[in-house]
């Protein structure tokens, strides 16, 4: 046996595991205490017959609970048995970092899984998964009691990459070569080091409404839609709350989320600028999604988004503006951007509305 066998300090460690959970959005620990005098397995230096290690393993004293590194959502939960490949009960969760990217953790040879551990369940930094213990490969009688604690690129029990010719590598926990080249993360690199978004940046700490949440979950959560910016809620013209959220994604035009009286409706790119520069007091609740503008007459194409009390219309040419009040009844009467009217070119401005076909009076 090859391993290199780190004596813990565990003093150190302890301080250090109780010194991450003073900063919520830095990675911990998976335990609050390490036993003494006990083995940890290091990932990047220990061979075990020529195999490197893809994880640390933290001996912990005997019923410890295993806790979640960070605010994260559980992915995968598997209970000890033929498809455990060696990892026993084991669990993943995902965390969402600041640049839209996600990082895997992943606990194995777990005693027991916690019954509230289910796929989909969000937890909090600190959280318990679920009892050390020597599941699977874990064994007992070789092995002191430990969680083989794994960071990785994909919420799967075996490598998340497969370099070329090595596609059939059938080591669970260890690899033929360096665990970096298979999609895994040394655990010394995160802990007390990266950050990952909170609770109340992915969007869950304020006031949670079914609708809206569950409407942001379809258009893909915090990897597919966005990180949210904080809830926005304001009067509509007849009392009702109109609620809205923007949400960033590196690389993607930002997106807004929002929720009247009559559903949850998302918003894109530069039709989010119009409604953000809209007044809700006027503008109301919306009543549909954005979708496709008629042509106007002079050539222009663009969006148009109906709301209780007006509309967003945008077009590449003139830019994004709202109509509301009796503009937008005039506006209606002259079928909007198909009519004599086409597009809007500009806010009300003196008592006016600039559209391409002349101006229509405004309050
Ligand atoms: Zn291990």
């Amino acid at each position: 046996m090859k391993w290199i066998a780190k004596k813990v300090a565990c003093a150190a460690l302890a301080l250090l595991a109780a010194g991450a959970c003073a900063d919520l959005k830095k990675f911990a620990f998976p335990m609050a205490k390490f036993v003494p005098d006990q083995f940890v397995f290091d990932n990047q230096v220990g061979l075990f017959k020529g195999k490197y290690h893809t994880g640390v393993d933290f001996a912990g004293a005997k019923d410890a609970q295993i806790l979640a590194v960070n605010f994260g959502k559980v992915e995968v939960v598997v209970p000890v048995g033929p498809k455990d490949f060696g990892l026993g009960n084991c669990v993943i969760l995902s965390h969402l970092l600041p640049d839209g990217n996600k990082l895997y953790s992943l606990y194995g040879h777990l005693s027991r899984i916690n019954e509230d551990i289910k796929p989909g369940v969000w937890v909090a930094q600190g959280h318990p998964v679920g009892i050390v213990g020597g599941s699977a490969w874990g064994e007992l009688n070789k092995y002191p009691i430990h969680v083989h604690f794994e960071f990785k690129t994909a919420p799967v029990l075996g490598s998340p990459k497969k370099p070329a010719g090595k596609e059939q590598e059938v080591w669970f926990g260890y690899q033929s070569t360096p665990s970096e080249e298979w999609g895994y993360l040394d655990p010394y690199k995160i802990i007390g080091k990266v950050e990952a978004l909170s609770f109340d940046e992915v969007g869950r700490g304020s006031g949670k409404q079914p609708l809206y949440w569950a409407e942001y979950d379809r258009l893909g959560g915090p990897s597919g839609f966005g990180v949210a910016s904080g809830d926005v809620q304001r009067k509509g013209p007849t009392g009702q709350t109109v609620r809205y959220q923007r949400f960033t994604l590196p690389g993607k035009p930002d997106r807004l989320l929002a929720e009247g009286n009559t559903g949850v409706y998302a918003i894109s790119g530069p039709m989010v600028e119009a409604f953000l520069a809209a007044d809700i007091a006027t503008l109301g609740s919306p009543l549909q999604g954005e979708h496709d503008a008629e042509r106007s007459k002079a050539g222009t194409t663009g969006r148009i988004m109906e709301f209780e009390k007006g509309a967003l219309v945008w077009s590449a040419k003139h830019g994004g503006f709202a109509v509301t009040g009796v503009t937008w009844e005039r506006y209606q009467r002259f079928q909007t951007t198909a009519g004599k009217f086409g597009f809007p070119k500009a806010s009300p401005s003196g008592g006016k509305q600039a559209f391409e076909g002349g101006s229509l009076p405004a309050e």
